[in-house]
């Protein structure tokens, strides 16, 4: 499972810089577990283009991470990888691969792939920008899902890059865990249905 980070796992901040700035999304923790029992690894990868700024050090970035860490040890999880992209873009298009790590291009996904042992086939994207969902499809992930946290809400939900939109995390992997037969690892009242769809 590739996950976005901001936005999608914890708030969005824009150009999160601040440790203190770190919260998980509703149900993250929890949702990122369930993940976890039913056998998936989780990674983030994130685009991290505040380094490239200038705007936050590598030593800044794995303070914000420690405590991300810590939010998510709370709910039982250690993330099986945490990959970032320090590149700052030169263009606004999500679309456009302008470095191969650097979503949308592909390639933290592809080193954790190779990396973890992980079948991209087999995997999926979660985020809240078409960055994310690109990055999944160049990717050649199984499937990719929008989230209408962070800056979800803003995006173009027709994208081609965009095979399923949810609300939030929680609802995305019950409509993941769904999608792979495993609904079992959700207490009933959290799986998806066709009812808690939103579109
Ligand atoms: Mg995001």
């Amino acid at each position: 499972m590739f996950l976005d980070r901001d936005g999608t796992v914890i708030r969005h901040v824009p150009y999160l810089v601040d440790p203190a700035d770190v919260a998980l999304v509703d149900g993250a923790g929890e949702s990122i577990a369930a993940l976890q029992r039913a056998g998936y690894a989780c990674v983030i990868v994130t685009n991290q283009s505040a380094i490239g700024r200038g705007m936050l050090t590598e030593a800044g970035l794995a303070g914000v991470h420690r405590v991300m860490d810590e939010q998510l040890a709370t709910h039982g999880v250690t993330l099986d990888g945490l990959y970032h992209s320090p590149h700052a873009p030169t263009q606004k298009d999500h679309a456009v691969i302008e470095h191969h790590d650097r979503k949308p291009g592909p390639g933290m996904l592809q080193r954790a792939a190779a990396e973890l042992g992980l079948d991209i086939g087999r995997s999926w994207m979660v985020g809240d920008s078409l960055k994310d969902t690109h990055a999944g499809r160049n990717a050649t992930v199984r499937g990719t899902v929008l989230v209408l946290t962070g800056e979800g809400g803003e995006v173009d939900r027709m994208d081609r890059s965009i095979d399923h939109v949810a609300d939030d995390l929680p609802a995305a992997v019950a409509f993941i865990l769904h999608a792979d037969g495993h609904d079992d690892a959700l207490p009933p009242a959290a799986r998806w249905t066709e009812e808690s769809e939103s579109r």
